[in-house]
């Protein structure tokens, strides 16, 4: 992914969360409660940290789990609720988010996940 992807990527998380706190924690408008705020504050950090750079993969895609056991646990859920209501607020970002999802599968069909993390090593050089 590029920079911009990155970016994207780290808003459409932002959403999800978002939606799914104001329909489960009665949150509204830019708030959220305080463990959906660390939550989100939790996957802006590890989507930065990504140990594959700028290809990085969607995170549903990524054969290395990066995220907590706990926090896997809520991001799931927060996907699962979230999912296709983001597909009605925000088509597009929804449909760039899974084509992603599915680009990435390809790719890591493809290529050995220690052969990617060379090549973004060496892109960083
Ligand atoms: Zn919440």
């Amino acid at each position: 992914m590029s920079e911009k992807h990155i970016q994207r990527e780290k808003a459409t998380i932002a959403k999800m969360i978002r939606i799914y706190c104001h329909a489960k924690h009665g949150t509204k408008g830019k708030s959220l409660c305080a463990a959906c705020k660390q939550l989100e504050e939790y996957t802006q950090l590890k989507t930065d940290n990504c140990v594959f750079g700028t290809l990085k993969p969607a995170c549903s895609g990524c054969p290395i789990h990066c995220y907590s056991k706990e926090n896997r646990e809520k991001i799931k859920e927060v996907m699962k609720f979230s999912g296709w209501r983001m597909f009605f607020l925000a088509p597009r970002a929804t449909i760039l988010h899974f084509s992603n999802v599915f680009r990435t599968k390809k790719i890591l069909k493809k290529k050995k996940v220690k052969d990617i993390i060379r090549e973004v090593k060496q892109t960083k050089k």
